[in-house]
């Protein structure tokens, strides 16, 4: 397919705000197109590169080129030579990328320069157009659009689903269905600020414990299981506990959901990082299993006895997951529904929270399994844990942040009077807050050192942050999971922030 050709079709799809008229636009410009084309066209339709960030910013298309005065580069062409440009690297790169960039720009007509130019800016994103292309992917190929969508989220990609229907038409579905053996993207949530907004969203819903550690997706075949994390890795041989446990159920062919987690004698959650270390060493796992053995808690059935369960609503996909798991290996819920379902959900958030775990998942019992996506119907809710900082120091920003000081250096209080560093932040600041704290920390500076500038320790922020975790790097063993900043306190002083101590009592699940 000649450039010009989508860069012409991109336009007048950004034009009309007619859906009908986009599908049907793209429909006609599927007909037209090789299935080699597709993997490409859709992205850039998109706005997007199928290579990712390629880092050709306005310095490298900044240049005036002049236009060839006839189209003849073809999109597999375009992408043939940014993933070349892409793969420059060395000396003498930044003048190598300038200049098969120019051969590019210089093959292109004025129209091809303008939509490349919008490509490789990321101006011209467009978020919707995925699900527009569906449509028009299935009525340029006569399959049911629900089944190309169901296709898509199977398979994680609509590259990958959109070259196969054009080379081989609808029948191309079948290689999508769900087939136990072949990791499908787990479903996702949303995050709700509380309980009682998560169950007046959902209705009749599960509460869930949220448990902190590895999302697992168990498949058995006969006696063939396969455990793979959230991004598909196959990690069976480093959980064989896991496999003991799948081969005690009463069934030999079935997907199961849920979190791998390890228990202290008092049966309270060991901490995430030791999870997470137990589920990384690969090398000696007999060893790493008796340091740290873990166990499955599953919440969601995919499939069992071989029945896809995916368009199931959860309560009949949880009614086969309590057939086939037995009570002590599925999440602790509580079914809450009416007027006294928000109480009911806080409660039970208090009593998960007082057995060690980090919140609650918020499940809306008539929903689907959405794979791959971060479904409005699970909602967690955990509790934000904020804390007041002093400013030890701040980084010079880059890209967009060019000029702004950005990256926070944040301490707590120690004993002695001084502060302690518990990690970094770029979070979370809004332009404003980047523009004040640029000026006031100015101010405070001491020492400039590379792009990192000391401060008086003066200015306390307001952080949150999801947990602690141990760290090696940071004076006080600990550092801040996921820190932001919610606001600066300048109705505080630095003798104010809290200190290293109250922050370790909090948090005695890293601390024990
Ligand atoms: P987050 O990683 O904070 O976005 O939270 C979502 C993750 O929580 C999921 O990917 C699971 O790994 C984990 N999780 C723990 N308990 C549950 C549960 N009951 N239902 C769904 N996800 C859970």
């Amino acid at each position: 397919m000649l450039l010009s050709r989508l860069a012409h079709v991109s336009q007048e799809v950004a034009a009309t705000s007619a859906r009908s008229r986009k599908i049907a636009l793209l429909a006609e410009l599927f007909r037209g197109a090789d299935a080699d084309d597709v993997p490409i066209v859709i992205p850039y339709l998109a706005g997007r590169l199928p290579q990712g960030r390629l880092g050709i910013g306005w310095k490298l298309l900044g240049r005036p080129v002049t236009p060839a005065s006839e189209p003849s580069l073809t999109v597999r062409d375009v992408d043939a030579r940014l993933t070349a440009v892409g793969a420059v690297t060395g000396t003498g790169s930044q003048a190598e990328r300038g200049r098969l960039m120019g051969e590019l720009m210089a093959a292109a007509t004025g129209a091809e320069q303008a939509f490349l130019r919008g490509l490789l800016t990321g101006e011209v994103r467009q978020g919707a157009l995925d699900a527009v292309a569906v449509e028009g992917l299935a009525e340029a190929t006569g399959a049911p659009p629900a089944d190309v969508r169901r296709a898509v989220m199977l398979a994680g990609s609509l590259r990958t689903v959109a070259r196969a229907l054009l080379a081989q038409g609808p029948a191309a579905l079948d290689d999508f269905r769900l087939t136990v053996g072949r990791p499908v993207l787990p479903m996702l949530a949303h995050t709700a600020a509380s309980v009682a907004e998560a169950v007046d969203k959902l209705g009749a819903c599960a509460v869930e414990e949220k448990l902190d550690g590895i999302r697992v997706q168990l498949h058995r075949v006969g006696d063939d299981v396969r455990i793979y994390t959230r991004t598909l890795d196959d990690i069976t041989d480093r959980l064989p506990e896991l496999t003991a446990a799948a081969l005690e159920l009463k069934g030999d062919r079935f997907i199961l959901d849920g979190e791998v987690i390890a228990l202290d004698g008092d049966g309270r959650p060991r901490s995430f990082q030791e999870i997470a270390g137990r589920v990384g060493s690969r090398v000696d796992v007999a060893t790493a299993a008796a340091a740290v053995p873990v166990s499955p808690v599953f919440f969601d059935a995919l499939s069992v006895d071989g029945r896809d369960l995916l368009d199931l609503p959860f309560t009949e996909r949880h009614a086969e997951l309590a057939r086939l798991v037995p009570e002590p290996m599925r999440v602790r819920r509580a079914l809450v529904s009416g007027p006294d379902g928000g109480a009911a959900a806080e409660k039970f958030l208090a009593d998960t929270l007082a057995r060690g775990h980090e919140g609650v998942v918020v499940k809306a019992l008539d929903a689907p399994y959405s794979a791959g996506r971060r479904g409005a119907s699970w909602l967690k809710v955990k509790p934000v844990h904020t804390l007041d900082l002093v400013v030890l120091a701040a980084e010079w920003g880059h890209g967009r942040r060019t000029g702004k000081l950005s990256n926070l250096h944040l301490g707590a209080r120690t004993a002695d009077g001084s502060f302690a560093m518990l990690g970094k932040t770029f979070k979370g600041m809004t332009d404003a807050m980047l523009t004040w704290q640029t000026e006031r920390l100015t101010e405070l500076a001491v020492e400039e050192n590379g792009y990192v500038v000391t401060v008086r320790p003066e200015l306390v922020v307001e952080i949150a942050y999801d947990g602690l975790q141990k760290s090696t790097r940071y004076p006080a063993g600990v550092t801040l999971r996921f820190a932001r900043v919610v606001r600066y306190r300048e109705d505080k002083t630095p003798a104010e922030a809290d200190t290293v101590e109250t922050l370790l009592a909090a948090h005695p699940e890293v601390t024990r």
